[in-house]
């Protein structure tokens, strides 16, 4: 199974700068953010499911374009999956006719372009061979972090996240843990606002990382943009023995 990282950035700006989203094989994908709106529009097609960490448009913004642009080349829906928190968020606030079309009922309800698969914190989903999973994250709206296992080995990707001793229990409860990306959208010196808005900040990763019990490789993402350098520097001194790299965009870990 491989992760293709299509975004992994806090905003956007420049080439290489995109929001969140990572492709799975080619049909799956985790968060839909602007890296979507680089894939070619077959690869966008062949797009079956799309799982989203929480409603912040970092996160979703691809979503209702992309299903727009895909949705009378298919044969049957996209499906969302997300916490029945989040989906009430992307009715109410996204198709509902007034910022875009509800497309659970385009072209009509028994036949839609898209469709909503709840998923709480615990559920899982099976995808051929592959595992999906809920797991809890802290962040300002309802939010999650998924697992994805391949039968091989185990991806776990925190969304949007605070400090969150439930996260750090459950990543220590996978042994076969081989890759963990994990945010760091602010510097130390921005400690405030991290805490304000639930992300994390080198220190509060680094400690987060001395809890682990596991070793994964860890990929740090959404850096802000212009700040990447010297959040990954502040990591670096913080001499975790994981040792994180900056995820990049273009990066495919297989696992
Ligand atoms: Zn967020
Ligand atoms: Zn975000």
């Amino acid at each position: 199974m491989k992760l293709t990282v299509l975004g992994c950035s806090g905003g956007i700006g420049g080439e290489t700068a995109r929001t969140t989203a990572f492709l799975l094989d080619d049909d799956v994908l985790i968060d839909c953010g602007t890296g979507v709106g680089d894939l070619e529009l077959d690869a966008l097609c062949r797009i079956d499911h799309i799982f989203i960490t929480h409603s912040h448009l970092d996160h979703i913004a691809s979503i209702p374009l992309l299903v727009d642009s895909v949705g009378d080349e298919r044969g049957y829906p996209v499906t969302v999956y997300a916490t029945p928190e989040t989906l009430r968020i992307l009715r109410s606030h996204i198709f509902n006719w007034l910022v875009w079309p509800d497309f659970t009922s385009i072209p009509d309800r028994h036949h839609p372009f898209l469709r909503f698969q709840p998923l709480k914190v615990g559920e899982s989903v099976q995808l051929g061979g592959r595992t999906v999973s809920a797991l809890p994250a802290h962040h300002t709206v309802p939010a999650v972090a998924y697992s994805i296992d391949s039968g091989q080995g185990q991806l776990i990707y925190s969304g949007d996240t605070a400090y969150c001793p439930e996260l750090i229990a459950a990543i220590n409860q996978s042994p076969r843990l081989k890759h963990l990306i994990v945010e760091t959208a602010f510097s130390d010196e921005q400690r405030g606002l991290a805490m304000a808005s639930r992300h994390l900040c080198p220190s509060m990763l680094v400690a987060m990382l001395e809890e682990l019990s596991v070793s994964p490789e860890v990929h740090i993402s959404h850096l802000k943009p212009g700040q990447g350098e010297r959040i990954m520097g502040q990591i670096a001194a913080g001499a975790s023995r994981l040792k994180p790299e900056a995820l990049v965009g273009g990066q495919v870990i297989e696992f």
